[in-house]
Parts: structure tokens; sequence; C-alpha cells
């Protein structure tokens, strides 16, 4: 069993031993890996004023400073990061060579925020008076609360702490209550750099109270959120107590759209790859597919064969595997929930269909077909390895469908035609499209959703500013 966590507030880990303690379970076997503190409220309060202490010097310090600070963490992480890949598999279920994977993208991506540094800019604006000069500084907004889910979990601690810290602000985060272990891991590679005390803190919780109290509090300047698209709405129905600004990542339904010109052997191994993916819990993996008739069933047939070839298992046993399990049992529930109920609605499958929650939480790689745009499989996320298939007669029809979701993060289409990837591209509506590909998305673009999926973005230029404010400065000569 690990060592117990423990909250890190102004540098230092504090030892709560009167707090509840929530189990850690490993989901490939159910075993209690460890245990997470239970923090209140009060503890969010501490944090938040060491971080608004360190947060002013930290913001007039010069930007190339700040990222001296990224790149030792993200050489701290070349080191020491084969364990923290173990961990991450251990208490989340992911493969063990894409938790390595999660891990050396997180090192890579500190570093592409660090160069940033000497990018940062404003801007000189013309103005209307004469001998008038107007100059748009950016700042950084002050405390940033981050509030992370459970799939991506150590890179998304650096996918916020890396804008926020590069552009002066300083952090509270607060990791999933499902995978706390390798945000504790992350606190131990900072020991011993030189960090101002309370400029990085973590506090471990539930959503009901530390999520809570981070969003409701004055102090707190900007909540970077990651998780569902309902969570997302509680936290801003909180943020807005105070007026505080929100940068959400939520949910996806992303359509893969199959053409009949389309490379279809490519197209099955990608899709069915994706779906596959982290157990089909990636929020921009294909969540239902529209392919034009003449090639349906081709189409399902290959990805049903990709499917079945998938092998599942424990990410730390013995035996090669393509797929581990899903995170928990209310995971695996909704999953089967959503097949049910579309083979009720007639649907047919052709592979899987059925998951188990005794010693883990695993769901079979499963394939719908015969499904309609009115199924809650085709319209609610799955966040799970079932991929439903639905038919359409054109190119329009399936741009249609696919925009007739409450969703609106990422989508993809499979062709050989430039015209007609043009034309999804420009008529898509969601914030990314993959041409002939399923995810990742680049380190260097923008991830953002329309619709609820979310608000503002990550990544790139258009991320690293959404740490920022603007102050427009009027100066008469
Ligand atoms: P979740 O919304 O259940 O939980 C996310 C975090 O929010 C957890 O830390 C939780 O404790 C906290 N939380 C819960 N209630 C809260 C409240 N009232 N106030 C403040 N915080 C609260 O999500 P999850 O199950 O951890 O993650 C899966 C979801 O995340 C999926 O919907 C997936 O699509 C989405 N996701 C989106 C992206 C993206 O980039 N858009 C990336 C990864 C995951």
């Amino acid at each position: 069993m690990n060592a117990p966590l423990a909250n890190y507030i102004g540098g230092k880990l504090i030892d709560s031993p009167s707090l509840d303690r929530l189990p850690v379970l490993n989901p490939s076997t159910g075993r209690v890996i460890s245990e997470m503190p239970v923090s209140k409220s009060d503890a969010v309060d501490e944090a938040v004023a060491a971080a608004r202490k360190a947060q002013v010097s930290w913001g007039r310090r010069p930007a190339i400073q700040r990222a001296n600070l990224l790149r030792a963490i993200s050489a701290r992480i070349r080191e020491r990061g084969e364990p923290i890949a173990r961990l991450i598999s251990e208490e989340q279920g992911k493969l063990l060579g894409l938790a390595k994977v999660e891990v050396a993208f997180a090192a890579d991506y500190l570093d592409y925020m660090a160069e940033w540094a000497r990018r940062i800019e404003g801007e000189i604006i013309e103005s209307d008076r004469p001998g008038e000069n107007i100059f748009l500084f950016r700042k950084p907004v002050g405390v940033v609360g981050a509030i992370l889910p459970w799939n991506f979990p150590f890179f998304l601690i650096v996918r916020k702490l890396g804008p926020a810290l590069v552009t002066g602000n300083s952090i509270v985060i607060k990791p999933s209550e499902e995978t706390p272990l390798n945000a504790a891991a992350f606190v131990q590679l900072l020991d011993g750099l030189d960090i101002p005390e309370g400029l990085i803190n973590f506090v471990y919780g539930t959503g009901a109270c530390v999520g809570e109290a981070i969003c409701a509090h004055p102090h707190v300047d900007l909540i970077s959120f990651t998780g569902s698209a309902a969570t997302g709405s509680r936290i801003m129905a909180t943020a807005a107590r105070n007026i505080t600004k929100v940068n959400l990542e939520l949910g996806g339904k992303a359509p893969a759209i199959v053409l009949k010109d389309a490379d279809l052997d490519k197209a099955a191994k990608a899709v069915a790859a994706s779906r596959c993916l982290n157990s089909g819990q990636v929020c921009n993996a294909a969540e239902r597919v529209y392919v034009e008739r003449p090639v349906a069933e081709d189409f399902a047939a290959r990805v049903t064969a990709e499917m079945k070839r998938m092998r599942v298992g424990d990410p730390l046993g013995a035996s090669e595997i393509d797929m581990g399990p899903m995170i928990n049992r209310s995971g695996v529930e909704k999953v089967d929930e959503l097949v049910r109920s579309a083979l009720d609605s007639g649907a047919t499958v052709t592979t899987g269909g059925k998951g188990r929650s005794d010693e883990g939480t695993y769901y079979e790689p499963t394939v719908l077909t015969g499904c309609r745009q009115d199924m809650d499989v085709m319209r609610k996320e799955i966040f799970g390895p079932v991929l439903p298939i639905m038919s359409v007669d054109s190119l329009e029809e399936a741009i249609d469908l696919a925009n007739d979701t409450e969703y609106g993060l990422t989508s993809s289409i499979y062709t050989e035609s430039l015209s007609a990837a043009l034309k999804a591209s420009r008529e898509l509506g969601f914030g990314e499209t993959y041409i002939n590909r399923e995810n990742f998305e680049a380190m260097q673009g923008f991830h953002a959703g329309n619709r609820k999926s979310g608000i503002g973005g990550a990544d790139g230029k258009h991320g690293l500013y959404e740490y920022t404010s603007t102050h427009v400065v009027y100066m008469q000569t």
C-alpha cells in the first residue's frame, strides 16, 4: 500500500490525521492501494492565502526566470518519470505504455510553455488624441484554482500549471478523488527546487467540498476546470457568486464521418484504436460513427474485427494487453445502461456488449450497428469502449447529424476528397476536426469546445493567454 497523502500548502506537506480518508482503488483489481485525506474548506482558505502571497513577487519576476522553474520541473519528470507512469497505471488503469507517453508529454509540455517566456506580448494601439500613447499590457490574473479529472491526471496538472506559472500566476490544484497518487508524486518532484512558498499548492478532497470552496473563494481569480459538463455547469454557478473567470474543458460526443471514398482499413483501425484508448475514457475519442450506406457493412465488419482483436486485462499484469479497466463501477454501469437501451431500441451488437465490476471494473470493446440519432447512445457521452454506428446517405446528412448535439469538442472525417474534407471543416460546429485520423491534439494547437463542451480552451498561444488579463494604459505626452 502506498503512503497516505498529505496536502501541500505554503511549500509544506501538511499532515492532518484528524481528517476522514477516502480509499484509492486500483480499478483493475478493486484493491485499496492508498487513502486520500478528505480536506475541509479551511485547507482551501490556507492554500489560497499562501498562493495569493506568493503571486505578488512571482508576478514581478521576469518571465524567463519563471520559465526556468518549468524547465527544472520537466527535467525532474524526465529523471523520475518511470515510477510515476506505473503509479498512473495502477490508480487509473491505463496501459503502462500510454502512461509513459502521458508523463513524457507532460515534460515536453512544460518545456513548450517555458518557451513562451520571451514571446508574451502586449500591444501599442494608435490613439485618436494628439500626443497620446495607448499601451495594452498582459498581466497575470492572480491565483488560479485548478480542478482536475482522472483520465489524464498527471498531464492535466502541467496543462494548467505550465501556462499559469509562466504568465506569473500562482496555483491551487485539486486532483480527482479517483487519482490523487500521481499528484503526490508530482509534489515529491518539487522537493529541493527553488520554488517560492505557496506558489504551487495541492489540496485533496471531494468536489462537493474542496472543489466548491475553490470555486466560491473570493481570492481565486480564474477557475481552470477539466471534467464533465454537469460539473462545469455547477462550477459556473458557484463562480458566478464572485463573477470569477472560468476556463472550462468539458465532455464531448465526437462524431466520426466515414465517406464511401475513404480508405476503410485506415478508418476502421483509427476509429477502433481511438474508441479503446484509455478504455474509451478520452474526451476527444470517436463517440459515434456516420458512415455512407454503400460502405456501411464493410466498415462495420472491419471495425468489429479490430475491436475483437483487442486484448483486455490488467495493465500491470503479466500478459500483453491493448485495453485496461474502466475507472470505476459507476462508469461500467453507465456504459452498460447505454448499451442495453440501444439494444432495446433496435440496435445490433456485433461484438462485446458486457461489463463486469467484481474484481476490477471492465467493459468489453463493443460495436453497435443499426443505431439511430434518437438513441441515448448517439446523444450522451459514453466515455467507454462502445462504438455506435449509423448509416447515412450523403456528406450533407452526416454533417447535419454530427452537428445535432449539445456538445462541440472534436470531430473527424475519413475521405480522399479534398473538397469533402474542406466542406466538413467549414460546416462542422466543433472546436477541432481531425481529417483521416483520430485524437490526439497538439500542444501548439488550441483545444477548445463549443456549446456544452466548454468555455475558453487550452494549449498554444490562445491557451496561454487564457491565464492573463489585459491592462490598458493611456499616456498623454
Ligand atoms: P467530473 O466532472 O466528475 O470531476 C472532475 C473534477 O471536478 C473532480 O476533481 C471532482 O472532484 C470535481 N468536482 C465535482 N463536483 C464539483 C463541484 N460541485 N465543484 C467543483 N468541483 C467539483 O469529471 P471526471 O469524471 O473526473 O472526468 C471525466 C469527464 O471529463 C468527461 O466528461 C470528459 O469528457 C471530461 N474531460 C474533458 C477534457 C477536455 O479537455 N475537454 C479532458 C479530459 C476529460
